[in-house]
């Protein structure tokens, strides 16, 4: 199926991936559609259903860049320049995560995110209809049929090039799905979240801080923890992780297996006000006293389920495409969901700009492009979830990551941490991935036995890294 030369597109799902992508082919001339299921965010209030706040690095940086969005979107966002482990005593340290803050992630409200990218689009000259939920699609016909949530009558609309943008549990998905074999497979990670919250500090009751907090509330301070960090407190099979909001308040994560592993805690256990009080007051003394209304929040708040989705076909020839979340959902340890949804938007904007071939070619070149991406994203994901949990205060792991940054500096060509390929560079994923395996079995070999950095032979770690191929220029 050819472009249709008056250039409509169709999107389903105006998330974050959505919105951004309406704005870069608005902006492209395209003539962009819209239907998302929840009311207008910004006349109705935000109605997330997922994480309040999520770390935007500079793949996600980029997507704003390119639809002119970055001014809108640095007033709103919180640096946090590593992160701040909390151990079992309350002891507190920062691990950076690049060499200054110059490699710095950011912390963004989704729902300020999603209504600013929401305007931008419509702005661009996208067309967005609130309230209107796909529920099917008549292939033949080529028609969506559309629920209006507002009415509750049904709407049929023509459907045209369709792009499904629409989240994790797409009914685009379901939809393609139902006519040919997408290749569909979710992981379940058998571990859940819960969110709960630190409020500003000036909100805290005096009675609940220690004298240094009330001291630093007294001075007028906004926040109850340092602010420029995502604090971590790793518990080995789970943890609580929080992130900062740009009014004073920390959106606080647990992450915990759904049943036990080895009698640890799960879910399932936590049934009354008493376990979970006893379970926090054991394993996160330090942030209690800072959640006042943690018991009602873990009873309120839905409990998260985490999956990882792979599709062997992310399209139906040159009629429906599917992108973000619908495509790939991953789990959300690396931060890194919305980011490599935002790098999918750029990457398809300007392919269906530029090709004006067949749109089914189109659709397999983009697959072709960012399949391999995503697949690596999900692994990498998948391992920072152990790395976070487990590892962050390991001596291994720690002088690892001292080494890292020895070797990092001695050799800015040729070696760039993982974590940082990911974060604060636009090399592909894959590439991250692969260079990050021959990179840890280089750090495994130079610090076994080892016990500082002292111990370890540098001149052999210097061999070992000029046998790398160059760096990509990045
Ligand atoms: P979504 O954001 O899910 O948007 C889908 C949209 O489609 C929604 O607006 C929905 O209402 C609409 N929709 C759904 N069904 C229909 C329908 N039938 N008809 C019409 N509209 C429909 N990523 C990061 O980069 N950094 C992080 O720090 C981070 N933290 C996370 C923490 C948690 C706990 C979780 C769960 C995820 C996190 N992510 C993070 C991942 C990130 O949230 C997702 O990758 C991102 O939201 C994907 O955007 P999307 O637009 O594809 O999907």
């Amino acid at each position: 199926m050819p472009l249709p030369a008056s250039r409509d597109i169709t999107l389903i799902g105006a998330g974050l991936v959505g919105a951004l992508l309406a704005t870069l082919l608005a902006q492209r001339g395209f003539r962009v559609t819209v239907f998302e299921r929840r009311p207008d965010p910004r006349v109705h209030g935000f109605l997330g259903g997922r994480s309040i706040n999520l770390a935007l690095a500079e793949r996600g940086w980029h997507g704003l860049r390119v639809a002119g969005l970055t001014d809108a979107i640095a007033p709103i966002a919180v640096m946090m320049r590593g992160r701040r482990i909390h151990d079992a005593a309350g002891n507190t340290q920062l691990q950076r995560y690049g060499r200054d803050d110059s490699e710095v992630i950011w912390s963004v409200s989704r729902g300020q995110l999603n209504c600013t990218l929401l305007t931008a689009a419509q702005k661009a000259g996208a067309t967005i209809h609130f309230g209107q939920r796909l529920e099917q699609i008549d292939w033949t016909g080529s028609r969506l049929q559309l629920h209006d949530d507002r009415d509750g009558c049904v709407r049929w609309h023509d459907a045209g090039v369709l792009l499904g943008t629409d989240g994790a549990g797409s009914a685009l998905r379901q939809a393609m799905q139902a006519t040919t074999d997408l290749g569909e497979r979710l992981d379940s990670l058998g571990h859940g979240y819960k969110e709960l919250e630190i409020p500003p500090l000036q909100q805290l009751p005096d009675a609940a801080l220690t004298p240094a907090l009330r001291e630093a509330k007294a001075r007028g301070e906004g926040f109850a923890m340092d602010p420029n960090a995502l604090h971590i407190w790793p518990r080995g099979n789970y943890m609580c992780i929080a992130l900062p909001n740009a009014e004073g308040s920390f959106t606080v994560t647990l992450f915990l297996p759904g049943t036990p592993i080895n009698d640890g805690p799960a879910f399932s256990t936590l049934d009354t006000r008493e376990a979970v009080q006893a379970f926090f007051a054991r394993d996160f003394a330090d942030a209690v006293p800072l959640m006042p209304d943690y018991l009602d929040d873990f009873t309120r708040n839905p409990t998260g389920l985490l999956a990882t989705l792979y599709l062997e076909r992310w399209h139906l020839d040159g009629r429906a495409l599917l992108l973000g979340d619908a495509a790939h959902a991953i789990v959300p340890f690396h931060g890194q969901g919305m980011n490599c949804g935002f790098e999918d938007a750029v990457e398809l904007a300007d392919l269906l700009a530029t090709d004006r071939g067949d749109t089914a070619d189109v659709f397999a070149e983009f697959q072709r492009r960012r399949k391999p991406n995503s697949d690596a994203i999900a692994a990498m994901a998948l391992d920072n979830y152990v790395e976070m949990r487990d590892r962050v205060d390991d001596p291994e792991y720690l002088l690892m990551r001292e080494l890292e940054r020895v070797l990092a500096a001695r050799h800015p060509q040729r070696y760039l941490p993982r974590y940082s390929i990911v974060t604060f560079t636009r090399l592909p994923y894959a590439f991250a991935r692969t260079r990050g395996e021959q990179q840890a079995q280089l750090l495994r070999e130079l610090v076994r036995g080892k016990a500082s950095l002292g111990e370890i032979d540098l001149a052999a770690a210097d061999a070992a890294v000029a046998a790398l191929a160059p760096l990509p220029a990045h």
